[in-house]
């Protein structure tokens, strides 16, 4: 099946909203087996929409398209599909009581121009909107369809999921199962030097790489007629994978470093805690990001000025005096300094030098030292996480993030 996407709404014309709702339909898409040749998009003018309407339903079987389905006169996508399919609109009493409903929950009185989002092209497949008032809906004809779906990605997000998955999926006899391996540590290009024959030859399941943001995915995907069976397909693929890149692997299947963290800690029944110079919160920040990160962390401290990793963590004067604020030795007193006073079973640390002011030839931007003190594993980590970019003050504050998500999760692995 051959499908593309048209976002419709002025201002993405204007570059005033920037169009995630493609890029998030397509992810999608590409996870349901759907080629996807072309997107676009149209302003909220209903002859260009149309023209644009028409030009994609040449090429492709279907069409997703997002906005426009809201109440107010601009709001034209769903008339514009009716008529090019020569349906005509006829009030759907259960949508209409959906958004009726909708408004007295939310004890806003509804207003006669919504009554429009409840009329229907005969015949369509109508999709809920459990965060919205506009439903979505997919007509059929000519052997074609268009899914029309509202433009806040939210609603969006939560309709694609439930209903166009599903739908897709029935279309085709065959269903799709990804499996997503998260590396950290290791560049692309190693990966790809150690797997690239691996990757050219796999056919069912496929292999592909993805970079991002200092780390590495690999997704393993396999078609099938069923979940269990494209499961089971991937299965020894993962397995001899994971084999390959051992300790670089972080987890299978997991959203992130930090949900793989909190994961693991909750499993083990521990606690970390933070203290942060360079990364200014952000260690804490991405923990704190995860449903249930109150079960394995109590306490982060930003400790920016040196005067508070004295007074509040208790590093040593002369520490910072003799090695200086940025050093493997004030790091490894901070993550001691931060586990005394909270008590965690793991203590991280970050301390170094952002940019882009205050690097010297010894210590240059984007030297980072990482620290860890528990009673598994007690280590400083020096990282040089500088490209060489003028704007990368805010990229080495992640990936320095990153790198002690990483090692606390290490530590705590060893529990
Ligand atoms: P509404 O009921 O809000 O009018 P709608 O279906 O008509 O819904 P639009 O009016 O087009 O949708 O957009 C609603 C909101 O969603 C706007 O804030 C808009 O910026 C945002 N939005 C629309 N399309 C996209 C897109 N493709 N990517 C990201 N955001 C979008
Ligand atoms: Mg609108």
């Amino acid at each position: 099946m051959k499908a593309e996407i048209l976002c419709v709404g002025t201002e993405l014309l204007l570059g005033d909203t920037v169009n995630t709702n493609a890029a998030y339909i397509a992810r999608g898409l590409a996870r349901a087996g759907v080629a996807v040749y072309h997107q676009s998009v149209v302003g909220d003018n209903p002859r260009r929409l149309r023209e644009e309407l028409e030009r994609a339903l040449k090429g492709s079987d279907l069409v997703i398209t997002t906005g426009g389905l809201g109440p107010t006169y601009d709001d034209l996508t769903k008339e514009t599909v009716a008529e090019l399919f020569g349906k005509k609109l006829v009030l759907n009493e259960e949508c209409l009581q959906k958004i009726r409903s909708f408004f007295e929950r939310i004890g806003r009185e509804m207003t006669k121009n919504n009554e429009k989002q409840a009329m229907m092209p005969e015949g369509a497949i109508v999709l809920d909107n459990p965060n919205g008032t506009a439903p979505g809906l997919i007509v059929e004809g000519k052997g074609k369809a268009v899914i029309l779906l509202p433009g806040p990605p939210r609603e969006m997000a939560a309709m694609f999921e439930s209903r166009v998955m599903p739908y897709l999926s029935n279309q085709s006899d065959k269903t799709l199962v990804s499996r997503n391996i998260h590396v950290f540590g290791m560049g692309e290009s190693k990966v790809e030097s150690i797997l690239r024959e691996k990757m050219e030859k796999a056919e069912n399941p496929t292999i592909a790489p993805y970079a991002k943001d200092g780390e590495m995915l690999l997704r393993v995907t396999a078609s099938a007629k069923s979940a269990e069976e494209a499961r089971a397909l991937t299965q020894p693929v993962v397995k001899e994978l994971c084999e390959i890149l051992g300790d670089a692997v972080y987890g299978v299947d997991v959203a992130d470093l930090q949900h793989a963290l909190v994961e693991e800690l909750l499993k083990k029944g521990r606690k970390v805690a933070t203290a942060e110079s360079c990364t200014g919160g952000l260690v804490g920040k991405r923990i704190t990001e995860v449903a249930g990160a109150s079960g394995v962390f109590d306490c982060g401290v930003c400790s920016y000025a040196n005067a508070i990793k004295e007074k509040l963590l208790g590093v040593r004067h002369e520490t910072l005096e003799q090695f200086g604020a940025v050093s493997p030795q004030t790091a490894a007193e901070m993550a001691k300094g931060v586990r005394r006073i909270s008590g965690a079973d793991i203590g991280v640390s970050t301390t170094g030098i952002a940019g882009p002011q205050g690097g010297t030839p010894e210590k240059p931007v984007g030297l980072v030292y990482i620290g860890i003190d528990s009673d598994v594993m007690t280590t400083v980590v020096e990282t040089r996480l500088s490209r060489g970019y003028p704007e990368e003050r805010e990229m080495i504050r992640y990936l320095a993030s990153s790198r002690a998500l990483h090692l606390a999760l290490q530590a705590a692995r060893m529990f």
